[in-house]
């Protein structure tokens, strides 16, 4: 019983301790990191695991990215297939998991290129926070809120500049602008990748160029991963106007900087 009361102080002081450290979060891409750290603020500490250098479709798991993902509370992921090599998870590794493209249908991952899909599961993913620290929940409810508004703001100053390009049409290497196409009124005529993984057939390749042909695209949408060069050359040779966007950013690059910079550029060459 002595034992127990000497314990008591001890083991409680622990839990304090534990309550004051900061939520770890995995995140798998690098656009999340800057979302998921503003509405956790001081209270949460996030962690990318798939660099931002990388190509997520063909990523392996390295024993320290194995370690990060056992040391964290919660991991953000987009789910729709994206994170092929989460398949194996264990139940407790899946129990931490939220994943951004959970209310959808669709199979293409690339949810967050649209800022008012992405603004629409941030209040769930505060839910998860405050389950999780229930003593910081007004805090991160506070974080949502104001990053909401920048959201908001974002989505109102990227629609207003897409509205007055006059070219609306493009083809992409592969899906990734899909939601975002749609959100802004723009058409994805098609892509030179099927999903993720292969390129579409020779067949297919002419029924696309012919497709561009017809809604008159003159704009292919390259990306900073995978081979690039080759990518912008073929497309040019085909007479397109090529034009460097990038789905994923660099480290360290926050979301609202990185669709900033994004439309800057097709509106380069869709004005
Ligand atoms: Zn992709």
């Amino acid at each position: 019983m002595r034992f127990l009361l000497l314990l008591l102080p001890w083991c409680c002081t622990l839990t304090a301790l534990a309550e004051r450290q900061p939520l770890q979060i995995g995140v798998s891409i690098n656009p999340l990191v800057s979302v998921v750290a503003a509405i956790g603020g001081q209270a949460a500490q996030t962690s990318l695991l798939v660099p931002a250098i990388t190509d997520p479709h063909t990523f392996e798991l390295s024993p320290r990215q194995l370690r990060t993902i056992e040391r964290s509370d919660l991991l953000v992921f987009v789910g729709l297939g994206l994170e092929f090599w989460a398949r194996n998870f264990s139940a407790s590794q899946r129990a931490k998991l939220f994943l951004l493209g959970k209310t959808l249908l669709e199979d293409n991952p690339h949810v967050w290129l649209d800022p008012t899909l992405l603004r629409s599961r941030l209040p769930e993913l505060a839910d998860r926070m405050c389950g999780l620290r229930p003593e910081l929940c007004a805090t991160f409810q506070r974080n949502l809120s104001t990053y909401q508004a920048l959201l908001l703001q974002l989505d109102q100053e990227l629609a207003l500049e897409i509205k007055g390009w006059s070219k609306k049409n493009f083809v992409s290497y592969h899906p990734a602008w899909h939601y975002f196409a749609k959100h802004y009124g723009l058409t994805e005529i098609g892509e030179l990748k099927r999903g993720h993984m292969s390129d579409i057939s020779i067949q297919e390749l002419q029924e696309l160029l012919k497709r561009s042909h017809n809604s008159g695209a003159s704009v292919f949408l390259i990306e900073p991963r995978g081979a690039t060069q080759q990518v912008s050359e073929f497309a040019t040779r085909l007479g397109f106007e090529v034009v460097e966007v990038d789905d994923l950013g660099l480290a360290g690059e926050d979301y609202i900087s990185l669709m900033r910079r994004n439309v800057g550029a097709l509106a380069r060459v869709m004005k």
